[in-house]
């Protein structure tokens, strides 16, 4: 059985480890360094990022993240994504840095800072992905390795993949939609079975 680990410190990721279960995996909650053992995979999940940061600071899961994230297969979404970027701009908080985009925090402003869209997903076949987006960052630049999965209407970046590393910009946990999820637990099994 594929397990994968949840970033459990905040967040939505209760929502996570459901659909996970649903599908058939074994999730795991992951809050302390030891809970990284045996993991085929993990989603860092939407929250707020600077206490995402802080907490993994807290706990001492700075490194240990860095380490699994060279390893294995990793996907944020959201805060997630903002977590594993290089680059944040001027934005001061703990981040993995291990995925080669600057990504603009809450890029929507306060009005529109929360929407819906369908949005086309490279490799994900079936119509588009209804996105939900929550204060969402966006990808405002990718290094070379980067491969864009889908953008806005208006092109700017909101799902990308750097090898076994996803980011989706917005919330795929909180639709029916398990598309994305099963697409990643197809990356982690096969990095399990390598
Ligand atoms: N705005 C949040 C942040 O900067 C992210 C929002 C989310 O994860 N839905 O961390």
């Amino acid at each position: 059985m594929t397990t994968v680990g949840v970033l459990a410190l905040q967040g939505a990721f209760i929502e996570h480890v459901q659909r996970l279960r649903e599908l058939g995996a074994q999730a795991v909650e992951v809050r302390l360094p030891g809970d990284l053992k045996g993991l085929d995979g993990l989603i860092l999940p939407g929250g707020e990022s600077t206490t995402i940061g802080k907490l993994a600071t807290a706990f001492g899961l700075i490194e240990p993240l860095r380490q699994f994230s060279h390893d294995r297969p990793v996907w944020g979404t959201c805060a997630g994504m903002i977590f594993l970027a290089r680059d944040i701009g001027m934005d001061r908080q703990p981040i993995l840095g291990v995925m080669d985009i600057a990504v603009n925090r809450n890029a929507f402003g306060r009005q529109i800072d929360s929407f819906e869209t369908g949005l086309a997903i490279k490799g994900l076949e079936g119509g588009p992905f209804h996105a939900v987006f929550i204060r969402a960052p966006v990808i405002t630049s990718a290094g070379p390795e980067v491969e864009v999965l889908a953008t806005l209407d208006d092109g700017r970046i909101v799902a990308a993949r750097q090898g076994q590393t996803l980011v989706t910009a917005f919330h795929p946990e909180l639709t029916p939609d398990p598309r994305l999820h099963e697409y990643f637990l197809s990356t982690a099994e096969s990095a399990r079975l390598r």
